[in-house]
């Protein structure tokens, strides 16, 4: 006999099947007051597809931009109201920090239901554990990047900027992202991308098979062999002009675009 997952489903016709229940990984959504498309498709799939979830992971840069729990803009707000809704329906949404929205705090949480994840993070998905990152730390040939990741990444550093005005920290954080285009558009192609060798020490720590980020903005399944192990890695995608999503059940993974 079919059993529903949870209530909130049972009120709706979308009766499930516990074995047929779905985790939806999304990333890098870059939500922005500029881009209104990707937070009216994002807004979309929270009350949708979303709903019948077993739960709902975020893998880093929810937000173009982040400079504190106190400084949301509209459209960061309409995101947060809609992951508010999501969580009060009984789907668990679990949300790891990027490199542009690593200031997501507590207060973030509290507002929208949302739970944050260290990274990285074994996941255990229908029986079999995964490695989970935002991917950021995998770019080991940007060592600019990662010289610029260890300081703003530093408890120290983040205090001292929270202490600043709003404006004063979007004035420094749209500089930044002026710096860090910059700095993108002289990296070769290969240097932007994940090292080799360190998806394989990521592996080999974690222990597991599948590893998944994003970060990256190139969504594929990767087939790779570790220390004569067989192994995974799934990278999901921007939306930028699309959306990208993760589809997982007992079946296994699923990357799928989602057109708009
Ligand atoms: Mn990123």
């Amino acid at each position: 006999m079919p059993r529903c997952n949870k209530s909130a489903s049972c009120e709706s016709s979308a009766w499930r099947p516990l074995d047929s229940v779905t985790t939806l990984f999304i990333s890098d959504l870059h939500i922005d007051a500029d881009s209104p498309a990707i937070t009216r498709q994002f807004v979309h799939l929270l009350d949708g597809e979303a709903r019948t979830a077993e739960a709902l992971y975020i893998l880093g840069d929810l937000f173009e931009s982040w400079v504190g729990d106190d400084a949301a803009d509209e459209s960061q707000a309409a995101v947060i109201a809609a992951l508010k809704s999501l969580t009060d329906s009984g789907v668990p949404c679990f949300v790891m920090h990027g490199n542009r929205d690593f200031l997501l705090g507590a207060q973030f949480c509290a507002m929208s239901g949302a739970r944050l994840l260290p990274d990285p993070l074994i996941v255990t998905l229908y029986g079999e554990p995964v490695l989970v990152m935002h991917g950021d730390a995998l770019c080991t040939d940007d060592r600019a990047y990662q010289r610029l990741r260890a300081t703003v990444r530093d408890t120290e550093w983040q205090r001292q900027f929270l202490a600043l005005s709003v404006a004063a920290r979007r004035a420094l954080a749209g500089a930044a992202r002026v710096g860090s285009q910059a700095h993108t558009a002289t990296l070769q192609y290969a240097i932007a991308d994940v090292n080799p060798s360190s998806v394989a020490a990521a592996l080999r720590t974690a222990g597991t098979a599948t590893m998944l980020h994003g970060h990256t903005h190139r969504p594929a399944i990767h087939p790779l062999t570790v220390d004569g192990r067989a192994c995974t890695r799934i990278v999901l995608g921007d939306w930028h002009t699309q959306g990208s999503l993760l589809r997982w059940d007992r079946g296994g993974p699923e990357l799928v675009s989602l057109k708009r």
